[in-house]
């Protein structure tokens, strides 16, 4: 029998056992989960249990045992609802007045986001300090990927998310939900399992099993009316997706089938994205004398060439340039503009801040600074994402780029650059 690898959740301590023990060997306390797969897992999902209400609840302790929801009152719809609301069939989205008739006694109250807002930045920080890949879902959700930093934490993912659950709740004062698995659908699942302050873990080996019991609306990107389609026709459960003829599913799923029937299976191929905590990256020269347009030009030519290479270091497409400019009379001028064009490349920078800077220019105004930078990131880790265009000038000018990029890396130094007017023949 392979081992079953156990950890209390109170203490947080882990050993290994041939049986299932329901009592921890350090604390005696009888919250132990086991599992055999906890060694391997490292996809999170951590979900604020009724995150509002329970905000709510937190800062007025009078509220604790009342069932509270929040959400507008008289014509509005519950936005989040307390768990002893729950009891009396209080949902989500229900209009007030019906979750009024449910419960006379529900204490509505009105949504403060700002403050919701700053609450999740405070979980946010919690969650970033345990690994630099965490995916915020909404503002009371995320997805986390853990995978390599058990040296850093000397723990497993596992113990590194009760850990965070942990202090959420002592630093904070709510409880979130944890799940734990191998891939984002199923981390997912697994944080609704056994809310609030839950912690449920699906491993590889029993993925397809455990699945195929479960309705088919637990499927990520099954709507409503879809579920409705399939259950006409039988289809029930996620076994009976497999039993299924394809060609018939394949009318009503259309050209998702194939991913519907992998989530079915557990199957699940996207990356937690990494969000960066980077907003922006700018550069910018002071000039000791006064310079000409074109010896400005110059200069920021070469910023731009400064700011692609720290782009490309850190593998970051931004939307958003921004141009900055100080005159001697230390005015500043900042302008931004923002395209769906993606900007990594120091010729696409400098034709665009080129034309920033030559709407701002004016005659008798002198300039002591300037400075460029991108923000508004996208990553550049999808693999859709094209640098090259079907513009065979632009083409020419991205492959000459990378060629010098690729001599500079090699001689170890920024000395081969791409002169400014290279970039400027159109
Ligand atoms: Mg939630």
């Amino acid at each position: 029998m392979t081992k079953l690898i156990h950890i209390c959740r109170e203490c947080l301590k882990k050993w290994d056992s041939k049986k299932i023990l329901s009592k921890c060997n350090f604390c005696q306390s009888n919250n132990v989960y086991f599992h055999r797969e906890f060694n391997e897992l490292s996809i999170a999902h951590l979900d604020c249990d009724s995150f509002y209400a329970a905000v709510e609840k937190r800062d007025n302790k009078t509220l604790k045992y009342k069932p509270v929801a929040v959400g507008g009152t008289e014509r509005g719809v519950v936005a989040a609802a307390c768990y002893v609301a729950r009891k009396y069939g209080i949902k989500s989205a229900m209009p007030t007045f019906k979750a009024k008739q449910l419960c006379p006694d529900l204490v509505i109250i009105k949504p403060r986001m700002e403050h919701y807002i700053k609450i999740s930045r405070q979980i946010r920080l919690i969650m970033d300090d345990a690994t630099p890949a965490v995916e915020p879902v909404s503002i009371d959700e995320a997805f986390l990927d853990l995978s390599g930093t058990e040296k850093l934490h000397k723990c497993i993912p596992a113990i590194s998310m009760l850990k965070i659950q942990k202090k959420i709740y002592s630093d904070i004062g709510i409880t979130v939900s944890v799940g734990l698995s191998y891939n984002k659908s199923m981390a997912k699942l697994a944080s609704e399992q056994n809310k609030p302050n839950g912690f449920f873990v699906l491993g590889k080996e029993e993925a397809k099993n455990w699945l195929s019991e479960k309705p088919i609306s637990i499927i990520f990107g099954l709507g409503k009316s879809t579920v409705k389609k399939l259950n006409s026709l039988g289809i029930h459960f996620c076994k009976d997706l497999f039993n299924f003829e394809y060609l018939k599913l394949k009318q009503i799923l259309g050209s998702n089938t194939l991913k519907i029937l992998k989530l079915a299976e557990g199957i699940d191929n996207r990356k937690v994205f990494k969000n960066s905590s980077t907003k922006s990256i700018s550069v910018e020269t002071t000039f000791s004398k006064i310079k000409s347009e074109k010896e400005i030009k110059n200069e920021l030519h070469l910023l731009c060439l400064k700011l692609s290479s720290r782009l490309k270091d850190k593998n970051f497409i931004g939307k958003t340039l921004t141009l900055k400019l100080k005159t001697t009379k230390f005015k500043v001028i900042t302008r931004s503009v923002t395209s769906n064009l993606p900007l990594q490349m120091a010729h696409d920078l400098y034709s665009r801040s080129e034309e920033l800077f030559e709407n701002e220019i004016k005659d008798n105004v002198d300039y002591r600074l300037i400075g460029i930078g991108v923000s508004n990131f996208k990553e550049n880790q999808d693999d859709n994402f094209q640098l090259n265009f079907e513009d065979e000038v632009k083409n020419k000018k991205n492959n000459l780029e990378f060629a010098i990029d690729e001599i500079n890396s090699k001689i170890g130094s920024n000395k081969t650059i791409i002169g400014r007017h290279f970039n400027n023949k159109k």
